[in-house]
């Protein structure tokens, strides 16, 4: 089956205002010379790609909200002419690099969803992530944005990470819940090799703390109405990121910048990792052509990660094939051990599968 074009633009900013130690993105410090530069080469990948209206735009980082204000008014001007009337505009911000005349500049060039780096409340726990700001911060950038017009607003939110105790993570979820913001991104701390953490053999929780906390935080956030709709993300009614439900729904979309990824239905395409390159105008390193088994794996890995699974009737368009007609077997064997679950014609991982996605992957690539 022929997927539709790509509805979905992700552009990535690489710069940082400081590095953080746990962190494995496409990021450097910012520099004023190679921002100016790094913003003429997107506007030139982006008429390569041959970029025209979508449905959601996502500005990710790297901190976007570290580009000065002139540089954010031309990121920002170019790209609201890519976006399609009552599309999602979201913007990665980090507190302290965000503004009052920034978040007016978001709001004049229609950026309608902001996605804030508060990590945690707790000073102690701020700076062993080596975060430089203060929670105080987080509440006055929410206060700001919602002035500002803009209510659509995300946290992101780590928890088990070194020193971490179970009185920091009460404080947290008491702090994060205080801001009744409509959509919150919880993540554990997970060591990449080559981090500033790995290489000085910093060692986070244990996996049983780790999912201890993690339960008692999807706890709390039910009682308050949070749907848990991915495995790390987090809802109001209403409030799910459509631009990520792009990627979980394995839908096509385009990737621009330094380390961007893009995906076009049959193939997958990765740019460079350095800025150096990037900015000589080489940004593709790799395409990769998706045989019929990659796109399962794909389509599983994404889909499997949503609550709600996917419709049979979809993965029937998709392939052309019923998922039972081959995946019975697995999914009976998944499906006694209570890992997945098949509901009014959905597929789907239970609570507990959701909590061991990688099992019910293994065994359903298996
Ligand atoms: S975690 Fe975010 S702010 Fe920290 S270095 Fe990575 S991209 Fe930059």
């Amino acid at each position: 089956m022929t997927l539709p074009k790509p509805d979905s633009l992700y552009v990535h900013i690489p710069f940082c205002t400081h590095i953080c130690p746990y962190c494995d993105f496409a990021k450097v410090l910012y520099r004023p010379e190679w921002a100016k530069a790094y913003l003429k080469w997107l506007k030139e990948e982006a008429a390569q790609r041959d970029c025209g209206l979508f449905s959601t735009l996502f500005v990710g980082g790297g901190t976007p909200s570290a580009l000065s204000e002139e540089e954010l008014e031309d990121l920002l001007s170019f790209l609201s002419k890519h976006l399609k009337e009552g599309g999602e505009f979201s913007l990665e911000a980090n507190p302290e690099s965000l503004s009052e005349s920034k978040i007016a500049l978001l709001r004049k060039y229609g950026v309608n969803r902001v996605s804030l780096g508060a990590q945690s409340s707790v000073p102690a726990s701020l700076k062993t992530l080596g975060r430089n700001h203060d929670f105080a911060l987080v509440a006055e950038r929410v206060r700001q944005l919602r002035d500002a017009g803009i209510t659509n607003i995300s946290l992101d939110w780590m928890y088990g990470f070194p020193s971490q105790s179970e009185e920091d993570l009460r404080q947290d979820i008491d702090a994060f819940l205080s801001l009744k913001v409509p959509h919150l991104s919880a993540y554990s701390l997970i060591l990449e090799p080559g981090t500033s953490y790995a290489v000085k053999g910093v060692k986070p929780l244990s996996d049983d703390m780790q999912q201890s906390y993690f339960e008692t935080l999807r706890d709390a956030l039910a009682q308050e109405g949070y749907e848990r709709y991915e495995v790390s993300n987090f809802a109001l009614s209403g409030y799910r990121c459509r631009h990520n439900l792009t990627y979980w729904k394995d839908l096509p979309y385009i990737g621009i910048g330094v380390g961007a990824a893009g995906y076009l239905g049959e193939s997958r395409y990765t740019n460079t990792r350095s800025l150096g390159l990037y900015l000589e105008g080489r940004y593709e390193e790799e395409v990769e052509h998706l045989d019929e088994s990659s796109l399962l794996e794909d389509y599983f890995l994404t889909n499997l990660r949503l609550t709600e699974g996917f419709k049979e009737s979809d993965f029937k368009q998709r392939f052309g094939f019923s998922f039972s007609s081959r995946y019975q077997e697995r999914f009976d064997r998944l499906s006694s051990r209570g890992l997945l679950e098949q509901k009014q014609g959905s597929i789907r991982t239970t609570s507990r599968g959701l909590d061991l996605l990688d099992t019910v992957l293994l065994e359903l690539f298996d």
